[in-house]
């Protein structure tokens, strides 16, 4: 099957613009290995019309009432969920994920546009009647102004909806500067604001690269970033930003552990950690990297139920019958990830299934890897380290409970984890002990719903505030505090001390 690749454009003050820079990106469809678009990469001109567009559209955004921001947003999920389909599979096409997991994306992106929906209860403030006498008090939340969102190829639809619908409905205007590798499901998003009746230049697509990223953060109209990709990348984006005055959010990379207790129910842990580790082929930021069994009978019973499992994971082409996972999201992160697996075996590590040769039939230029196991990892070995972002288990074992979390507490990430167990007593242990930002008790993938927040630890996260839920909402807005007092309040003359209230 051979694609003729398209040229894709950027989206600005509501319509699609084509990019001028002469520079290029190829977007790939990682099950066929074929190139499906070209895409342009914004030169930092194109990036600064793109604010001035913004800048623009927020003179009027900022004033319309939270009530019509809401009605938008109401309008926007209709028509998410009419288009569902048809973002899932630009999604598959793109990325590589199977077609129910992509669908799964859109359904969490529409969450948090319900949670935005809901913006006029959300932006209430405080009150406060005779702080002194005849003096009250109250604080109001004031939008940013220009904000900019820079997401990672791995969730292209529910990423940038963890930002632009809160950012908008607290009346910013955004700038989305979307991965270069699935660029198409933002601009269906794009499209779908615009039907909304959002009006133009409230929300922008600009595709690139660094120069792209770098003109966002040096432009000190944009307030505010919010980012989601690896971990050096977002501590860059937190430096560079934060020194240029702005507020940020960067949330990295991840290395999730998940504990399997003795007394847990084993079917169960495999089940997870077979739907956890090697769902979007390992390609999630809460993905279960490392299975961490305490005592060795607990490993050796779990590892003779997973084996199976993964040697039969059904690997395919996301968009054709029902694979478990698809391929991965270039050939180079394919041969990145099946360097790791070299490499843990060279460290020592026992590989238990290997998926290194795997072959999916009619797809042979495809990205594809196969389910790969190891067991006997030790915390030394760079496998257990390093973010690998594949379908690649670790396990690790530990001796007792309190070796599993201090394993955990080491790691330099602490993004999500979980505990598989039926004592309570552990399982409390575990949560308010464990120094990671998102906890599962007997759930693998503790995703946040929209209404809270979602947001790791450690150099999982720089900056102080989530994203989405309430969190989302302070992010987007600042806060100011009005003191007011009527003049049959004001008593005559000049008071020179500190004013305090009687
Ligand atoms: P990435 O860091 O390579 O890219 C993320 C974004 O940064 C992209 O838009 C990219 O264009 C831009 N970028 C890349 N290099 C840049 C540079 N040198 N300067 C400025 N901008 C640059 O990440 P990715 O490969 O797209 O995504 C996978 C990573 O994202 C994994 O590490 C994964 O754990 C992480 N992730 C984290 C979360 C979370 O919530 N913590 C969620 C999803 C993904």
């Amino acid at each position: 099957m051979t694609e003729t690749p398209a040229t894709l454009s950027h989206f600005i003050h509501g319509k699609e613009v084509a990019g001028t820079s002469g520079r290029f990106g190829d977007v790939f469809n990682p099950a066929t290995g074929q190139i499906s678009g070209r895409l342009p990469l914004a030169s930092p001109a194109e990036v600064t019309h793109a604010i001035d567009i913004a800048a623009e559209a927020f003179k009027a955004w900022a004033v319309v009432t939270p009530l019509h921001r809401a009605r938008v947003m109401f309008k926007f999920k209709a028509l998410l969920e009419q288009h569902a389909d048809e973002i899932a599979l630009a999604i598959t096409r793109e990325h590589g994920k199977v077609l129910s997991d992509a669908r799964g994306e859109v359904t969490r992106g529409i969450e948090v546009v319900e949670f935005a929906c809901g913006i006029p209860h959300l932006l209430k403030g405080e009150h406060s009647m005779n702080v002194g006498s005849g003096v009250d008090s109250y604080s109001e939340y004031s939008p940013l102004g220009v904000v900019a969102g820079i997401t990672p190829f791995n969730f292209p639809c529910m990423v940038p909806m963890w930002m632009f619908p809160i950012a908008i409905v607290c009346g910013n205007t955004f700038i989305l500067k979307p991965s270069e590798r699935d660029p198409t499901p933002p601009m269906l998003l794009a499209r779908l604001l615009t039907q909304a009746g959002l009006p133009d230049g409230v929300f922008n697509v600009v595709h690139g690269d660094k120069e792209a990223v770098d003109a966002l953060l040096d432009d000190p109209r944009v307030q505010a970033v919010s980012f989601v990709g690896s971990t050096p990348i977002a501590e860059y984006i937190y430096a560079r930003g934060s020194a240029a005055g702005k507020r940020v959010q960067a949330l990295g990379g991840a290395k999730n552990h998940m504990v399997v207790m003795p007394d847990a129910d084993l079917d169960q842990a495999a089940n997870a950690l077979l739907g956890a580790g090697y769902g979007s082929a390992g390609e999630r930021c809460m993905a279960i990297s490392v299975a961490v069994c305490v005592g060795d009978a607990t490993a050796d019973a779990l590892i003779a139920k997973l084996k199976p499992m993964v040697e039969n994971l059904r690997v395919g082409a996301g968009h054709a019958g029902d694979p478990d996972m698809g391929p991965l999201i270039t050939r180079q992160h394919r041969d990145k990830v099946r360097g790791y697996v070299d490499l843990g075996v060279t460290e020592g590590a026992h590989l238990v299934v290997d998926g290194r040769d795997l072959k999916v039939p009619g797809c042979d230029e495809g990205f594809f890897l196969g389910g790969c196991l190891f067991d006997h990892v030790s915390a030394d070995m760079r496998v257990y380290r390093e973010e690998i972002f594949g379908p690649v288990l670790c396990v690790v074992r530990t001796k007792d409970f309190d070796e599993a979390v201090a394993l955990v507490n080491a790691h330099e990430y602490g993004n999500g984890t979980a505990i598989f167990t039926r004592d309570g007593d552990a399982a409390r242990q575990f949560a308010h002990g464990i120094q990671v930002g998102m906890v599962g008790i007997n759930v693998p993938i503790p995703v946040p719903m929209a209404f809270h927040s979602f947001g790791g630890w450690k150099r999982s996260l720089f900056g102080p505030l989530h994203m989405h839920g309430p969190d989302g909402v302070r992010f987007y807005t600042r806060l100011k505090t009005i003191t007011a007092r009527w003049p049959t309040g004001i008593r005559a003359g000049a008071e020179f001390s500190m004013p305090t209230m009687k």
